[in-house]
């Protein structure tokens, strides 16, 4: 942490009292450690994207273009006209006010307007002065505001201060969504050349080489060749992982921080051990070597384009279907966005496992498994001889990551996965787990450094809930399935509950995982040397 980042005592002071001022008024200060970047005006000309420039948030003139109000107010219109849910979420919210203390940016900072009721208040406002009559004509006591460049500002500063996890909707008794509201805010800000850099570099990044990190195909294939490498060292087993195979079975896709980050790449050594042990026929792509989407965070249109080179890297492989690592957002897309935008893929045909000959039914559309759903249903057929203790090193903790628990659905197979593959496993409370759980604080883009202070924020909540379970059941691992996850939550726990780590599930698999023809296993995939021998205790 920087020497600048608040102490714990003092983030955690939070005031409650609504401010003095009217909400209306859209004065906002950009503090150093609350907001983001902008992007590098390089990456938006290799986009396309509007209004290519250096800027800061705390300059004055932002530099927009002279009809940027018009810009944006036909960008408003447009999107009403092709978006049914997003006019339905202008029109029909009561402020009853449900969703308001469910924000973990609320709850971690108690600015009223991270509630998100009042953060899509902020652009309801202008559509209903330039959308509605009342608005047309009666102005503010209709509830409508001018759109003045102070509250493109503050557009600019809310929209990012919300990490589209939708835990607000859960409690919405009307379903209003308002990480969509957040969405069409950011496709908005585009249009006049508003957008953050830890966006907008790997969406380019993914255009350039396929994947966020911008990792080219030979650099791709010496990181693959490393981790095999390092696992023949660690198992003794030297394991095959092919590359642009053509006429492979499977098309595995996994977020590209897997290749290199901490603690990704030890899943991606867990996939490896049980793709070997099975003997799945699969191919990784250099070309689609991400998985992940940050199109989802700049707008429906750079969603599909990034989507689709998976399925026309599957397409031009000749695979049968798709399996798809550990990721949060790619899940989201596939599950709500893919089908409509790209699909129905029909020329793959419906993943069915080759082991257990189950066919996942529920994948017609996509063609795309979860790696969990995958590995759940091997373990439930007795295909996999596991060995739990050489995890009970570890005392574990599930963190649903937002996307694959809400958008998708997914709950039971990681617990299930857990359970078979460690012998000490506790849930955190039942209001932060599975559809109720609290985001890491840092997805939707926001992950990197300068707005630290807001991610300690945001992620407050999380950090409580693992903080109940280590000091209640001495949990010192948090097991999650999204690559945002892994990359945010490590620095998260270091501030409020160290002495907490965090781990993928196929990581814990990779341990326990028997494979037939390993020499002896002395050490874990990150090298921690094996415990052993405690008996279960599932929580
Ligand atoms: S819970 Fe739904 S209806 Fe109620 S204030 Fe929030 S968004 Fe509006
Ligand atoms: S989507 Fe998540 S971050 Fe955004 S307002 Fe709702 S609860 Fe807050």
């Amino acid at each position: 942490m920087a020497d600048s980042t608040p102490t714990p005592e003092a983030l955690t002071q939070i005031d409650l009292h609504p401010p003095d001022r009217d909400w209306r008024d859209p004065a906002v200060a950009f503090r150093k450690g609350t907001f983001c970047y902008p992007a590098n005006p390089k990456h938006l000309e290799y986009l396309g994207l509007a209004n290519p420039r250096k800027w800061q948030p705390t300059d004055a003139d932002w530099h927009l273009p002279e009809n940027w109000r018009q810009i944006i107010l036909k960008g408003l219109e447009e999107r009403l006209a092709k978006y049914r849910s997003f006019r339905l979420f202008m029109d029909i919210c009561v402020r009853c006010g449900a969703c308001a203390d469910k924000c973990h940016f609320y709850l971690g900072s108690g600015d009223p307007k991270n509630m998100p009721v009042l953060r899509a208040e902020l652009i309801r406002s202008v559509y209903r002065r330039y959308f509605t009559t009342a608005g047309r004509l009666f102005g503010p006591l209709a509830g409508g505001r001018e759109l003045t460049e102070q509250v493109l500002k503050e557009w600019f500063y809310y929209f990012y201060q919300c990490t589209e996890c939708r835990r607000c909707s859960v409690f919405c008794p009307y379903g209003i969504d308002t990480a969509e509201v957040t969405m069409i805010g950011r496709e908005l800000l585009n249009l006049v050349g508003c957008n953050i850099n830890w966006v907008l570099e790997p969406v380019a990044n993914c255009y350039r080489t396929g994947n966020h990190l911008g990792i080219q195909p030979h650099g791709f294939k010496d990181s693959i060749d490393f981790a095999v490498d390092e696992l023949a060292e660690m198992t003794g087993v030297r394991v095959e992982v092919p590359i642009n195979k053509k006429g492979a079975e499977v098309l595995f896709v996994t977020p590209s921080a897997d290749y290199f980050g901490t603690p990704h790449y030890f899943t991606l050594l867990g996939y490896f051990t049980l793709f070997h042990e099975i003997g799945l026929d699969f191919t990784m792509s250099a070309f689609a070597s991400e998985g992940g989407n940050f199109g989802l965070f700049t707008s429906h249109e750079m969603v599909k384009r990034l989507n689709a080179k998976i399925y026309m890297e599957a397409r031009r492989l000749g695979v049968k279907w798709i399996l798809g690592g550990e990721c949060g957002h790619m899940w989201r897309v596939l599950h709500q966005y893919m089908d409509t935008m790209n699909g129905p893929a029909d020329f793959l045909e419906v993943p069915t496992s080759p082991v257990t000959g189950t066919r996942f039914e529920h994948a017609r559309s996509t063609k795309m498994l979860h790696i969990c759903e995958f590995t759940a249903d091997l373990i439930r057929h007795g295909k996999l001889r596991l060995d739990p203790s050489r995890n009970a090193h570890w005392r574990v903790t599930f963190h649903d990551s937002c996307n694959p628990s809400r958008a998708m659905g997914l709950l039971e197979e990681p617990r299930y996965i857990l359970r078979q593959v460690c012998p000490s496993f506790h849930e955190m409370p039942e209001n932060t787990i599975r559809e109720q759980t609290f985001c890491c604080g840092s997805g939707s883009g926001l992950g990197t450094d300068e707005n630290l202070e807001m991610r300690l924020r945001g992620g407050f909540p999380r950090a409580n809930a693992v903080r109940y379970v280590h000091e209640r059941y001495g949990v010192n691992l948090l097991a999650c399935i999204c690559a945002i996850d892994k990359a945010t939550l490590p620095p998260l726990l270091e501030y409020w509950v160290p002495g907490v780590e965090v781990a993928g599930v196929h990581e814990l698999v990779g341990n326990a995982l028997v494979m037939r023809d390993e020499g002896p296993r002395t050490a874990d995939l990150r090298g921690t040397p094996l415990a052993g021998g405690e008996g279960p205790t599932h929580a």
